[in-house]
């Protein structure tokens, strides 16, 4: 089947008027390895830009197993049952996911990716954690620019993907299962602290003592943590995402953060701070890419890194002839 060529300024009118093919296939270019294709993609983001921004960014975590799928589901479905919009997004760099994901099986995904209000997009294949994490905010971008006023970004609960979701939402919520510290589940410190709420899943049948108990064990463990906010501490909530109980609660604690971090300021300069950051990891992304891409550098990286690699160099200076070469080349 052929498609007509893509043009920046109807996929940016699509996008406006809530369209859903056009935001697939802006998504789809944002995705893209193709020079021309990422151009567009630029050119879409430019237009759109004073359209974003509008919101509530939510990032879901949690180890394989504890329910994301399942979870996101039921609290997908109560949000749209509130009036809103939302968009499902995810982030998986190793993009070879298997079973758990409902996000690579639809047909878990029920009744929400039945809903016309509902947006879900897999994870974009392959390629290195910042790239992906980069598509993810632009996607992002793109769904709020096509008025989905909720945005949820999985990720599973392993390895650097949370650090860059939370660098993204506004919201990070990691969820646990039953039972088990934190070593048990496998959830590092450093996760721990960047959850704005704890989501004890499974509170129910005969898990549901145990739930109670590594909610109250999470509650004073957050306590011991260094605040994000001024305005929000963290919150641990019990549900049950087979149930539904306590996902009304959810949403409802994701009402009072933004209201909270909203009224004094925090949110616009927290996501003042993400915007930066994303400048930054960008320019250092490009600079990469030229680097390793520059002709003076390919010609003496081989030796330059068997060398460091013997111990013959130290890598600093071993840096520092390879930006040498970089900087002066003709
Ligand atoms: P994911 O890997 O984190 O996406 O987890 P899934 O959503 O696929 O759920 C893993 C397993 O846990 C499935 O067998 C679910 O049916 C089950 N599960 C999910 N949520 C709950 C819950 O609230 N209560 C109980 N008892 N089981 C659940």
């Amino acid at each position: 089947m052929s498609r007509a060529p893509d043009r920046a300024d109807l996929l940016v009118e699509g996008i406006r008027a809530g369209d859903r093919r056009s935001l697939a296939r802006a998504i789809t270019l944002a995705e893209s390895t193709r020079h021309d294709h990422r151009e567009l993609a630029d050119e879409i983001l430019e237009a759109l830009l004073p359209a974003t921004g509008g919101a509530t960014r939510i990032g879901v975590s949690g180890p394989p197993g504890v329910g994301k799928s399942t979870f996101i589901e039921a609290f997908g479905v109560h949000v749209l049952d509130q009036g809103h919009r939302l968009a499902v997004l995810a982030v998986d760099p190793s993009s070879r996911r298997s079973g758990g994901s409902i996000l690579g099986d639809k047909t878990r995904m029920g009744e929400l990716s039945q809903r016309p209000e509902a947006f879900i997009r897999p994870s974009p294949g392959g390629g290195h954690l910042g790239g992906v994490a980069r598509r993810t905010r632009e996607a992002m971008l793109l769904c709020e620019a096509a008025g989905f006023d909720v945005v949820l970004i999985e990720t599973i609960g392993v390895g650097q993907s949370e650090v860059a979701v939370a660098d993204m939402v506004d919201l990070f919520a990691l969820l646990v299962a039953p039972g088990g510290g934190d070593e048990l589940q496998g959830i590092k410190r450093g996760i721990m602290e960047l959850a704005d709420l704890v989501i004890v899943n499974k509170a129910d049948g005969d898990l549901a003592a145990a739930a109670g108990r590594t909610r109250a064990d999470y509650a004073s463990a957050v306590h011991l943590l260094r605040p994000k906010w001024h305005a929000w501490a963290t919150e641990v909530l019990a549900v049950s995402a087979l149930t539904g109980a306590g996902i009304a609660e959810v949403w409802e604690a994701i009402e009072r953060f933004c209201a909270a971090v909203r009224g004094n300021g925090e949110l616009d300069a927290a996501r003042a701070a993400q915007a930066s950051a994303w400048l930054w990891s960008e320019v250092g992304d490009a600079l990469l890419d030229r680097f390793r891409a520059d002709p003076a550098v390919a010609d003496q990286l081989p030796a330059v890194e068997a060398d460091v690699a013997a111990g013959r160099l130290a890598p600093p200076r071993a840096a520092r002839l390879l930006l040498e070469a970089f900087a002066h080349r003709p």
